[in-house]
């Protein structure tokens, strides 16, 4: 197998990684309508399920391909570990994949439990409450949520949001930046003004599927107008 054989198997992959992190995006989607719908208990444990067994995979693939690199690094190195290729493979993968601690910490599956515990948590909060105008109040004085990335200026359609400064930014732009810093060994500051978080870093952003929702219902709702 030649190397270039190697890195067009790492690229398509990379592809199926993205579709898996697409299919948790759906699997979230789905939970929370059928939350909001007050769907059955076993469904929504099925669902979570399935976003266990996406998180299983992601995380395989990422020790997969990680450790394809680093093997084949130690081949252009020294060509005779080509003659132990599939021990070290083997020995490298398995390192790697025990170093993955726990699935229930992976950003996706994180933010589905919370949204889920979210929209729960507000639907006892509304059943409480018999005064429903006195509700209706609260939210609209409640600051306005915004749904402009600090960084691009315009309306997020991927929102993450940042667990140390709770700030909220569009994921790819947001990854841009850091990476664009990073280039120049330099931390990515978070750009809402009077915000004093100095170091924003990629393991800090975690979706936001219940903005996301609102985004989306906002822009319909723009459309029809
Ligand atoms: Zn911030």
């Amino acid at each position: 197998m030649s190397m270039s054989t190697v890195q067009s198997t790492l690229s398509t992959l990379k592809t199926c990684q993205g579709d898996i992190n697409t299919a948790m995006d759906i699997v979230t989607e789905v939970a929370l309508d059928l939350v909001e719908a007050q769907g059955r208990d076993d469904d929504q444990n099925k669902l979570q399920g399935m976003m266990m067994e996406c998180a299983k995979l992601d995380s395989d693939m990422t020790c997969f391909m990680e450790a394809v690199q680093t093997v084949t690094a130690q081949v252009t190195q020294d060509p005779d570990v080509i003659l132990s290729l599939k021990s070290s493979f083997q020995t490298e993968f398995e390192a790697l994949k025990s170093r993955v601690s726990d699935l229930n910490s992976h950003t996706k599956v994180v933010a589905f439990k919370n949204s889920v515990k979210k929209i729960l948590d507000q639907e006892k909060q509304s059943e409480g409450g018999d005064d429903e105008e006195q509700d209706e109040e609260i939210t609209v004085t409640q600051s306005q949520p915004n749904y402009t990335c600090p960084l691009t200026q315009v309306e997020m359609v991927n929102p993450v949001k940042n667990r140390k400064c709770q700030h909220h930014y569009d994921e790819s732009a947001v990854l841009a930046m850091i990476q664009r810093q990073q280039k120049n060994h330099k931390k990515f500051r978070c750009p809402v003004v009077g915000c004093g978080n100095q170091d924003v870093n990629p393991e800090d952003l975690l979706p936001d599927p219940i903005l996301k929702r609102k985004i989306q219902a906002h822009k319909r709702q723009n459309s029809k107008t």
